[in-house]
Parts: structure tokens; sequence; C-alpha cells
């Protein structure tokens, strides 16, 4: 079987930080909830530039999203910080947890673009089911080779906002899923798996191979 036959079985990716979400809470995902989802993985198949449209939710600062888009433009071609700003349905809030659904919020977004990606902010803590918990506090979510992912500002297990720094990683960590990115062994590399824990402080950048990979998919590195 040839690389361009190759689909990747795992799509949803996501991080997890949250330390104490799951422990009164162990109850195992259903099939239903497991959202394995299949998309051919894009890394590598386009070399034109990219454009990034980036969405807040609700009351999120517009001060955060205009500093998230200006590093962002280091390393895309383009990136719109649009003046429509979303509302968290309510269909997609759990009142018992008080977080929202972000695959949810995933599925809305994505038909939303007028980009080659789309990227949604929110101040709140958003879940999504995994092998601990079926309402998981998560940092971020997307599914790879889609061009579409949602971050948090809120980290799951404190309740506290990230600094800008940290914040800036996870959405590139997102948008490197969004292009098609899996988890990285480095732990170096913004592509690190989190692995329920806070690693972005310890991540310094692309390492040389998903630096490679983002470039050939389009994204503005040297
Ligand atoms: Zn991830
Ligand atoms: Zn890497």
């Amino acid at each position: 079987m040839s690389v361009k036959t190759v689909f990747l079985c795992v799509i949803i990716a996501f991080c997890s930080l949250c330390f104490s979400c799951g422990e009164s809470d162990k109850t195992p995902m259903s099939s239903a909830e497991r959202n394995v989802y299949r998309s051919e993985s894009k890394v590598g198949k386009e070399s034109s530039p990219h454009c990034v449209t980036v969405y807040r939710y609700d009351d999120f600062p517009l001060a955060t999203a205009e500093t998230l888009c200006k590093e962002l433009r280091k390393t895309f071609p383009e990136v719109k910080l649009s003046d429509t700003v979303l509302e968290l349905p309510a269909k997609y809030y759990l009142k018992e947890r008080n977080r929202y659904s972000a695959s949810g919020l995933l599925n809305d977004l994505k038909s939303r673009s007028n980009c080659d990606a789309v990227i949604g902010l929110t101040n709140r803590i958003i879940y999504h089911a995994n092998e601990i918990s079926s309402t998981y506090g998560i940092m971020g979510l997307s599914r790879i080779g889609t061009h579409s992912c949602v971050v948090s500002s809120r980290i799951p297990a404190s309740g506290k906002t990230h600094s800008i720094d940290n914040f800036v990683k996870l959405a590139l960590h997102e948008l490197g899923h969004a292009y098609g990115l899996p988890h990285c062994p480095d732990q170096h590399c913004y592509m690190v798996d989190a692995e329920h824990k806070m690693k972005f402080p310890h991540t310094t950048g692309l390492c040389t191979s998903c630096h490679s990979k983002l470039k050939a998919a389009g994204w503005k590195l040297k």
C-alpha cells in the first residue's frame, strides 16, 4: 500500500490537560462517543499559501485574539480576525460540568471559514470524551487534515487562563493537527502530546520533521 493510499484511522487529536476532571467520572466512552473520523492526510500535498480565519466566541477578549493573530501572521501568509462573534450554542453546554462540547463547536465551525482554515477561540472550558471521562476537559480539539480547530484559553484543571505565550503555542499545535500532523515524540516540539500535563512551557518550536511537513503544507516557515 503506497503512502498516498494510506488513510489515517484515528483522526480526532486532542490535547488533554485536566488533572482532576476524571476523578469522579470514570464513565468509559461509548462507541458513539469515540467520534473516530476518517480523513485523508493533506500533509505535503499542497504547496500553495494558506490563510486562516479566526473566530471569537461570545466574550473572548478582542485584545487576546488580536495578539494571537499577530503571532499567527508570522507563520501564515494571511490571518483574518472575523468581525463576526459567534455564540456558544446552548445545546453544547453541559451545565453539570460547566463546559462546552468541543466536538459540537468544531462541527459547526468547519463550515464557516472563508479561508483555507478556521480556528475558534473561547474562554470557556471545553470537553471531549476520552478513556478517562466522557466530559474530559481539554485545551483544544482538531480533526487531522480538516483545517479546522477550536481552542480554549482556560486551563481545565485550574480554570486559570493560559499565558499568551502558551496560548499561541496551543493554537499552533491545533493548527498543526488541522493541517495534517499527528502528535510528535519530540518533547520540545509544539506537536508533543500533552498526555494530561502542561507541556507547552517546555516546548521551543517545531522539530525538524514537523517543520518540514508543515512547510510542505504551505506554512510560512523559514
Ligand atoms: Zn494535540
Ligand atoms: Zn515535531
